[in-house]
């Protein structure tokens, strides 16, 4: 209650929207529940945004996409029913209730004749249902729990406004609403109530229909509500502590940023950070509202603060991210070099094809652009059409799926010296396009999607090495993901000849020089090796030190040894007598026939990497179990030198030559 001192209009707003984990389990809706009390409790009017249950907008989206079969739309529907009763039971509220006309309006719209077509309209109306039914639930637990809370229909307030070029598709399923602070709102709302709920991801168009404000859109409808209010701060409850400077599900290594400014976060956000939607920042910026990225499950840690730029910030790189499903489309002049209006030519058609266009590249002859799949329908139909009208006037190659990697920081141009060991890791792979935006915040390389997910963590750790990410500065960069969850290697660890000093330097007194090495340290880093899950074969490389005492170590450790020589495997058997002969592998690179045989008769593992071992001593192999070491066709390594696959590599048999 607001006393009559404080008028409610006066209060200040605080918005604070929920993701999917956030609101789909009892404990989540306790945290919600408690923080929205808290600030309530501390005088600020609360407006609480949700995101459908997880996973539910994926099971809608299965419904509004189904094309008229119902037997999918049951199952779906099924599942929906089943997921929110079950958190209805958990929260102890009564079975369906008052989500009973939402699932109701959803089984209509299973029945509707416009299913068939899977009209935009329709499959909006289907997709609102999830944040309808899990703000209605949400309202009514913070309820029970004595918080006296309206619910608030967010299509009453967020009208979408066409823009020029939008397609059908842009203006049902990824409105925009042009928000900004709306003091009459502000004070309209404070007369209904102090603490609010209301849904993400969906509004209303100019016809009074539904629409959507695109996948991931609720902080979207954070951003709009936060700007209309003028809120002190929007926060964004997620399930990760804030945003990091790479995906931390990918790179355990990347680091929690403390600090942004509002660009920054709108370019990390752009170039793949899911954690943010890319068009919640814009309105909040313009509104001047700071906004926090803050984690439902550890509401204690700090998170991300992202506001107005301080003015002397130093360039740095501040994040790599990554968007998957990147369409390229390279567009060749048939013949006509500086032949005006070629770009204006080709532009168009993107234009009547409703396409945005994100990254481009050009040349004389030759204009390359990309197409993100957030904010197009970049389906095999579209692409076909647009792909036939360029072909009128140049030649077309589409390029897909790809992936779009992107250096994200104040001043990329200025830090070009520090990113040639990044640079380098492109060497051996192919890359479609390069692209440095005009703001000078983003350097972005288009590879092969596949190729993504394990180059990033990479480039990570070589953008720190090459302090390029310069992670010590503690106003932007705070712990990493893996010290957050408890799981990091303690960093200052004493190295072992530290530890063991004075009796390095009783040996050194015997003589010199020798070689000393550290039983407990191999068995140590054996253990943490074997403790990898994913992994259920252990080899340990005799090339990489033979001394017997380290192989019966690794041996008791579970390792089981490779050799490249004959020699190697006389050695492993010299010093473990009793190893059984499965535990050698034996990976010759051109090793004359001899090996081969001894090998094969002493009955090691025996692996070909070439074909001339077949082609030419064929009967050698026969009837014998063999590995294949197989090239893949792309390397890595510091240096062309070090590199064990691709096209330069002498090891293993190519792709070509399987059959
Ligand atoms: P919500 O449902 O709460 O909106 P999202 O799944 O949309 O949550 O976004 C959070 C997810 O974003 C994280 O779980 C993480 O996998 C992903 N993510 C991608 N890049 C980053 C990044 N740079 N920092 C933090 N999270 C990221
Ligand atoms: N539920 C919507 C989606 O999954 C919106 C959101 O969660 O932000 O895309
Ligand atoms: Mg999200």
């Amino acid at each position: 209650m607001s006393s009559p001192l404080s008028p409610a209009s006066a209060k200040p707003w605080l918005v604070a929207k929920f993701g999917g984990t956030s609101v789909s389990t009892r404990p989540r809706w306790e945290t919600i529940a408690r923080i929205a009390a808290e600030h309530h409790a501390r005088g600020r009017n609360v407006l609480i945004v949700v995101s459908a249950l997880s996973g539910i907008t994926d099971l809608l989206k299965k419904i509004a996409e189904a094309r008229g079969d119902t037997a999918r739309c049951r199952q779906a529907q099924a599942a929906i029913i089943e997921r929110h009763s079950a958190l209805l039971r958990d929260l102890e509220l009564p079975s369906r209730g008052e989500i009973d006309q939402w699932l109701s309006h959803l089984d209509r719209l299973i029945a509707d004749p416009r299913c068939a077509a899977s009209a935009l309209d329709w499959q909006a109306d289907v997709f609102s249902l999830g944040e309808l039914m899990s703000s209605t639930l949400g309202a009514q637990f913070l309820r029970e729990r004595g918080l006296a809370t309206d619910w608030l229909d967010a299509r009453e307030h967020l009208r979408a406004q066409p823009l020029a070029n939008q397609n059908e598709w842009n203006r049902y399923l990824s409105a925009v609403v042009p928000a900004a602070p709306e003091p009459a709102f502000a004070q309209a709302l404070a007369a209904r109530g102090e603490v609010f709920i209301t849904q993400g991801f969906i509004a209303r168009n100019a016809e009074g229909e539904t629409v959507l404000l695109g996948r991931g859109g609720s902080d979207t409808s954070a951003g709009y509500f936060g700007a209309m209010l003028h809120a002190e701060v929007v926060e964004i409850w997620t399930d990760v502590p804030g945003m990091f400077s790479a995906n931390p599900r990918i790179v355990p290594e990347a680091r929690l940023l403390a600090r942004l400014d509002y660009e920054e976060a709108q370019e990390i956000a752009t170039t793949g950070a899911k954690v943010l939607h890319p068009r919640s920042l814009g309105p909040l910026r313009r509104a001047g509202v700071p906004l926090v990225i803050k984690d439902t499950n550890r509401a204690h840690l700090a998170g991300t603060e992202i506001r107005a730029a301080a003015a002397d910030t130093a360039p740095c790189v501040k994040a790599i991210s990554a968007r998957k499903g990147i369409t390229l489309v390279s567009m060749e002049t048939i013949g006509m070099w500086q032949q005006v209006g070629f770009l204006a030519d080709v532009f168009a058609q993107f234009k009547r094809r409703g396409l945005s266009v994100d990254l481009i590249s050009s040349a004389e002859t030759n204009v390359t652009v990309s197409l993100d799949p957030t904010e197009n329908l970049v389906d095999s139909d579209v692409l076909a059409a647009l792909a036939a009208d360029l072909a009128k006037i140049c030649r077309v190659k589409v390029i897909a799926p790809c992936a779009a990697i992107t250096l994200v920081g104040r001043g990329m141009r200025s830090l070009l010296h520090r990113l040639s060991g990044v640079l380098a890791e492109f060497g051996a792979l192919d890359v479609h396009l390069i692209s440095q935006s005009s703001n000078n915040l983003n350097l972005t390389f288009v590879i092969d999607e596949t190729l993504v997910d394990e180059l990033i963590p990479r480039l990570h750790a070589l953008l720190i090495r090459a302090d390029a990410l310069r992670v010590e500065d503690g106003a932007v960069f705070g712990p990493s993901w893996q010290q957050l969850a408890g799981t990091a290697v303690a960093p200052s660890r004493i190295a072992w000849w530290q530890r063991e000093r004075d009796a390095l330097l009783h040996l050194a007194r015997e003589g010199t020089p020798r070689y000393v090495y550290s039983l407990a340290t191999v068995r140590e880093h054996a253990r943490a090796l074997r403790a990898l899950a994913a992994v259920d074969r252990w080899h340990y490389s005799l090339k990489a030190n033979p001394h017997p005492a380290i192989l019966r170590a690794l041996h008791e450790e579970g390792f089981a040894f490779e050799c490249v020589s004959m020699a190697e495997v006389e050695a492993v058997r010299a010093a473990l007598p009793a190893l059984a002969v499965e535990n050698i592998l034996f990976t010759p690179n051109f090793a004359p026939r001899e090996e081969y045989a001894a090998a094969l008769n002493a009955g090691v593992r025996t692996t070909l990497d070439a074909l001339h071992p077949l082609l030419h001593w064929g009967e050698l192999f026969a009837g014998r179990a063999i590995h294949l070491r197989v090239d893949l066709g792309v390397g890595r390594g510091h240096h062309d030198k070090v590199k064990t696959g691709g096209a330069t590599s002498k090891f293993g048999v190519s792709l070509d030559q399987i059959d």
